[in-house]
């Protein structure tokens, strides 16, 4: 298991809980306009996990939980048996995820060592592609929201409202997906680093707020739970 970054106290990363958001590196998805894409080149800070651990074990009763997020934290090995740590100090776990690996989201839910889980859902399935890397695919990610419903576990889902999504895009995903307990479009923000090739997708003009919200009065005839 490799952190490289942690955020000791967030209020906004796990919805009602105050977290500390722990980043792991690396990612099988290359999204265009990704925030975080110092994390997508591998490990350039490890933070030592004894570190970590004191840390929480110092803040235990100031903080509710964690996060973890990335890059991909279901492409680590040894995420299980630290998840496990983690909850020995009796935090709650939030994960977040691009939905991709839906067999270890199969095992996180035997083993009930995470409270919450956020799942991107990034596009329409034919323009997985175009907009998250050649090798990204919605299927693993419908599988995975699948999975979580049939779990009825805790989660979310989110999609950023890339400039490159129109309103038609938004109704099919909305459609594409089963109906889910929570779903939460972000606004766009034009990220720190992205690649020069980019550039001008990266700077297309964002929706403003108004507009977004309007967006999520098209979507909830199909999506009800969508976070107004
Ligand atoms: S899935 Fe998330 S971390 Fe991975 S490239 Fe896309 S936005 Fe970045």
């Amino acid at each position: 298991m490799i952190i490289s970054g942690m955020v000791k106290s967030s209020l906004v990363d796990y919805p009602g809980q105050v977290a500390a958001v722990l980043f792991v590196p690396g990612c099988n998805f290359n999204c265009f306009f990704c925030h975080n894409r110092f994390l997508l080149e591998g490990a350039h800070n490890i933070i030592n996990l004894k570190e970590i651990k004191d840390f929480l074990i110092k803040r235990t009763g100031l903080l509710d939980g964690i996060v973890i997020t990335g890059g991909e934290p279901t492409l680590q090995t040894g995420l299980i048996s630290y998840l496990r740590e983690i909850k020995e100090l009796d935090y709650k776990i939030k994960l977040d995820t691009n939905g991709s690996s839906p067999f270890v989201i199969a095992q996180l839910l035997q083993t009930g060592l995470c409270d919450y889980f956020a799942v991107d859902y990034k596009a329409p399935a034919a323009r997985y592609p175009e907009i998250c890397g050649n090798s990204a695919s919605a299927g693993p990610v419908l599988k995975t929201i699948g999975l979580l419903l049939e779990h009825q576990a805790g989660f979310e889902v989110r999609t950023t409202v890339i400039p490159q999504l129109n309103e038609e895009d938004l109704l099919c995903m909305a459609k594409e997906l089963p109906v889910v307990p929570r779903y939460v479009l972000n606004r766009y923000r034009v990220p720190e680093r992205y690649l020069p090739e980019d550039q001008n997708r990266i700077l297309e003009t964002a929706y403003t707020q108004e507009h977004v919200n309007a967006l999520k009065m098209v979507i909830k005839g199909r999506q009800p739970n969508v976070l107004i």
